[in-house]
């Protein structure tokens, strides 16, 4: 197998057998021609198959060292599509740290339709065996997690999983393939939200679900056609360019967000900086084990609390003020109030001096610069 970043190049893409355009053309197209009855060229219609739609996906899971690999419209339309695989009455485990958005629709929308839902720390592998029921179906993580870098291991919670039957499900946006690929460790299935680091750019949502099961690839497959929620070909587009240079943006990623973390970590004002990279860093030694650099997403909290947090978020300006993460500009944000709203009172509350960084790849000095006057 080549390395990473050939076949981020080329796998999916390519000279284009009629023209030579070295880019995968984008198929803007919502049916195709049949040459009799029921007896398409390519497909019978775009919500089912799409050959930019394809190349993308071909792309990433072969980066995941899946065999399948299915995209959607968002990295939540995604995870509802696996989630669709199971039946009311199943239960799900949920690690105590994850995205909001996740967390709202485990427990406002499929707790209406039957799953139950259990928040547990995943990092206490005797918790979780405590946690499992006879209805237990997915252990599902984030590694590191959103917002507070929660690293666990992967290998040994597949064990769990897995003596117990269910499938370990492991949300790999943070980390991304590049730097993480969670199937060759024991999961399943790989969840991503490609708005982010695949994407790269802040300018396209998407999502991926990634796996060696035949069965619930199929399953995924189909739920992607008959509901639908399908990315559009210039999203698929723009998701496999992006691809093409993860990994470089991911080793800036990695050098800016690791400098920042040991800046932060002597400042006078900060209480406590959450990076896997720091040796002090509940999860480092299992980061070191499974990931090859410890990613560009930085939390912490400050001394002066909640206030001083927001006016840290309002006095940035290289570091903007915003949701998502993983583009190559800067963003800061104060998660309890922005992008995990939809947690408070849940165990998955965030602290709310808790200030989150997704670190670009501008010039570190610049960046440094910009959150030493914020924090001054
Ligand atoms: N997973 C993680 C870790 C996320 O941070 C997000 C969004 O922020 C999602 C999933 C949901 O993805 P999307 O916003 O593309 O629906």
């Amino acid at each position: 197998m080549s390395g990473f970043n050939t076949r981020a190049i080329h796998v999916g893409s390519g000279p284009d057998p009629t023209t030579g355009a070295v880019n995968p053309p984008v198929y803007l197209t919502s049916t195709y021609a049949q040459d009799g009855v029921g007896v398409p060229r390519f497909s019978d219609y775009a919500r089912g198959d799409n050959p930019t739609r394809a190349a993308l996906e071909a792309c990433l899971a072969g980066l995941e060292e899946a065999q399948y690999g299915v995209a959607f419209a968002s990295g939540l339309a995604g995870e509802d599509a696996l989630l669709r695989t199971l039946v009311p009455g199943d239960h799900v485990i949920l690690g105590d740290d994850a995205y909001g958005g996740t967390y709202r629709l485990l427990t406002r929308v499929f707790g209406n339709w039957g799953l139950t839902i259990t928040c547990v720390d995943l990092g206490d592998l005797n918790t979780v065996r405590a946690a499992i029921n006879d209805s237990t179906k997915m252990i599902w993580l984030e590694t590191p997690s959103n917002p507070l870098l929660k690293v666990v291991s992967i290998a040994g919670l597949s064990k769990v999983a897995h003596e117990h039957g269910a499938l370990l499900v492991v949300d790999n946006t943070f980390a991304t393939p590049y730097l993480q690929r969670p199937l060759t460790l024991g999961a399943d299935v790989v969840v991503h939200s490609t708005t982010k680091y695949v994407g790269g750019h802040s300018d396209v949502l998407g999502g991926f679900i990634a796996t060696n099961h035949n069965e619930l690839a199929a399953n995924v497959r189909y739920h992607q056609y008959a509901i639908g929620a399908v990315p559009g070909p210039l999203d698929c587009y723009l998701l496999l360019r992006g691809l093409k240079t993860l990994g470089v943006r991911m080793d800036r990623h990695c050098s800016n967000a690791a400098a920042i973390a040991a800046f932060l970590s002597g400042h006078a004002a900060v209480e406590k900086v959450y990076y896997p990279g720091l040796e002090a860093h509940r999860g480092h030694d299992v980061a070191v084990q499974q990931m090859s650099d410890f990613g560009g997403m930085v939390s912490f909290t400050l001394k002066g609390g909640a206030a001083s947090a927001r006016k840290v978020c309002e006095s940035t300006a290289t570091f903007i003020l915003a949701e998502s993460l993983g583009g190559v500009e800067s963003l800061i944000e104060l998660p309890a109030v922005m992008t995990h709203l939809s947690a408070a009172g849940s165990t998955l509350e965030p602290p709310d001096s808790l200030v989150r960084l997704s670190v670009g790849i501008e010039d570190l000095d610049d960046l440094i610069a910009d959150l030493a006057q914020a924090l001054a």
